[in-house]
């Protein structure tokens, strides 16, 4: 995938729950590769937390509903069969099924570790799929050369893919360094720029049709959640409580207390700093829209 595999020591010593962690950056392409590369597979920390309240539901069905409205536009169609990629967001399939489109889900498990990187993508049939979609589980992939292949020889002749996928080069990734939300080492085996995806885009039989460089939807919690990291609270302090249906015990509510009277601080903060990434067109996490070349090396 990184043509001088060059790897020199960025991150070292990550501590979460399932281990400790580094990353390591190429020093060509800036290309970040997570060692030990992770052994889980990971459902896509975007996956639906099941203890959501009923404002962060509308809110999250809202951004569903643009990024449906956003795809169709790229598609240039209002139904058709879309491939999902991890099945990160129950949210926004059941928004594309509500208007008709014929969705197939691809487990994130199969694509990750130990499983063989395209398992599940190599047999579906050929020139099958008007769009395909991963919403940041890319770099959960171990091959993602292979992955974007055989995605790119399902999809139909023009046909679209769509990547939501954190930028190891944002201003918060630089900002809050190995404390940053989306580094998220226990699943990510790579962590991409800009630059270095569109040359495996471009390796793989796809061409880039537009960049978004700032996601209202994810930049903005990113960097609260990355601001708790760097200041010292127990790791995805705000992101676990919602994630995880299981302990409510004492630990939790100890964490709610530390949230409530932190937030008039952070919040500020996590506004400018994405105020400033929303005008650099630098956000924590970029969304990609590219079609499948006509012919593959042309
Ligand atoms: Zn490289």
């Amino acid at each position: 995938m990184c043509e001088t595999g060059s790897f020199k020591p960025g991150y070292e010593k990550i501590f979460i729950e399932a281990g400790v962690f580094g990353v390591e950056f190429c020093g060509n392409c800036g290309l970040g590769r997570t060692v030990p590369l992770p052994e889980e597979a990971g459902e896509g920390s975007g996956a639906d937390p099941a203890g959501l309240s009923l404002a962060a539901r509308l809110l999250r069905r809202c951004f569903a509903g643009a990024g449906r409205r956003r795809i169709e536009r790229f598609v240039n169609k209002d139904k058709g069969g879309i491939l999902d990629i991890g099945r990160a967001r129950e949210d926004f399939l059941s928004a594309m099924e509500d208007r008709g489109w014929t969705v197939h889900g691809l487990d994130a498990d199969s694509l990750a570790a130990g499983s063989g990187a395209h398992a599940g993508l190599d047999i579906l049939p050929e020139a099958s799929f008007d769009a395909a979609v991963f919403w940041r589980v890319f770099g959960h992939i171990q091959d993602p050369a292979t992955a974007l292949r055989e995605c790119a020889r399902a999809l139909k002749p023009g046909g679209a893919l769509v990547m939501a996928v954190p930028n190891v080069k944002s201003l918060q990734a630089r900002i809050t360094g190995k404390a940053w939300f989306y580094l998220d080492p226990r699943f990510n085996a790579y962590h991409y720029t800009e630059a270095n995806l569109r040359l495996l885009l471009a390796k793989s039989g796809f061409e880039v049709a537009e960049v978004r460089r700032f996601s209202a939807e994810y930049g903005p919690f990113g960097l609260l959640q990355s601001i708790y990291n760097v200041g010292g609270f127990r790791r995805n302090i705000l992101y676990n409580p919602l994630s995880s249906a299981s302990g409510r015990g004492i630990g939790f509510y100890v964490d709610i207390v530390q949230i409530l009277t932190t937030l008039p601080l952070t919040i500020p903060i996590a506004v400018i700093l994405a105020v400033v990434e929303a005008w650099q067109g630098n956000g924590g996490v970029m969304e990609i829209y590219a079609r499948k070349r006509a012919r593959p090396g042309t």
